[in-house]
């Protein structure tokens, strides 16, 4: 067994005083948790259908709350809507297992796979094509999760700008984020747990990197990551690699 203990609540804990986590991260993390736990023993290609279940799920969740009254009174509106992707111009982060599952999925999309293809270091992701996603029902968690009240800070801080005092609203709405936050939790703890390095790693770089690769997803399999170093974000703990199991 791994002795890995890692406690995806953990600072969230110490941000509460100890409270427990949200209803709706809580809810969101064991549907995914719970995906990937029931697939794990079917192998690889069963991890990535519960990748893209989790995204589903997770979708449902926030549109289940998005239709309260409580969300709509809760706060001020998000000012996202389609033809507006400030939010893609910048580093895009996704967890490896979800990088691999877009990659699999690429392979049925000969047209984004050509964006994709296309992309070089310094433009913003391949995907974004006239302002909206061109691979919305595959995007990662992470671009799920961020809707902003308010356009002119995304669009500052794209452009380097200041962003404190008066001069625009950074709030985004906390339900998205908290969903799909628990969600990615979900998915990369019981891979870490098991001993599977499941980093956050930056889009563009790390599918560039599997792409052309038809074995990469079963190299991550059996340990040994297609992922060059400078793609890994540090979301999550690394397991050590005598815990694998
Ligand atoms: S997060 Fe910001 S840039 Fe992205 S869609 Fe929403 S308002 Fe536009
Ligand atoms: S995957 Fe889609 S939503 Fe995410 S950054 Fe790229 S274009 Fe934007």
């Amino acid at each position: 067994m791994p002795t890995f203990d890692f406690d995806p609540f953990a600072q969230m804990r110490r941000q509460t005083h100890g409270a427990p986590p949200p209803p709706l991260e809580q809810a969101a993390f064991d549907a995914a948790h719970n995906a990937v736990i029931a697939h794990l023993p079917q192998g690889l290609d069963a991890v990535l259908d519960a990748v893209v279940a989790t995204w589903a799920r997770a979708d449902g969740i926030f549109d289940t709350v998005r239709t309260t009254p409580a969300y709509a009174l809760g706060a001020p509106p998000a000012a996202c809507r389609r033809g507006c992707g400030w939010c893609c111009h910048q580093k895009v982060g996704a967890a490896a297992i979800e990088v691999l599952a877009i990659s699999r999925a690429l392979a049925e999309r000969p047209t984004e796979r050509r964006m994709l293809e296309a992309w070089q270091v310094g433009q913003p992701c391949a995907f974004l094509k006239d302002g909206a996603c061109s691979i919305y029902d595959i995007r990662p968690l992470k671009c799920r999760s961020l809707w902003h009240v308010d356009v002119r800070h995304c669009m500052a801080k794209y452009a380097g700008l200041p962003v404190g005092g008066a001069k625009t609203d950074p709030s985004f709405r906390s339900e998205p984020k908290m969903i799909y936050e628990g969600a990615l939790k979900g998915l990369a703890l019981p891979l870490i747990k098991q001993g599977r390095d499941c980093p956050g790693l930056e889009l563009m770089p790390a599918l560039r990197a599997v792409i052309d690769k038809e074995d990469a997803a079963q190299m991550w399999w059996t340990g040994h990551s297609p992922f060059p170093a400078e793609t890994v974000l540090d979301w999550f703990p690394k397991p050590s690699k005598k815990r694998r199991r």
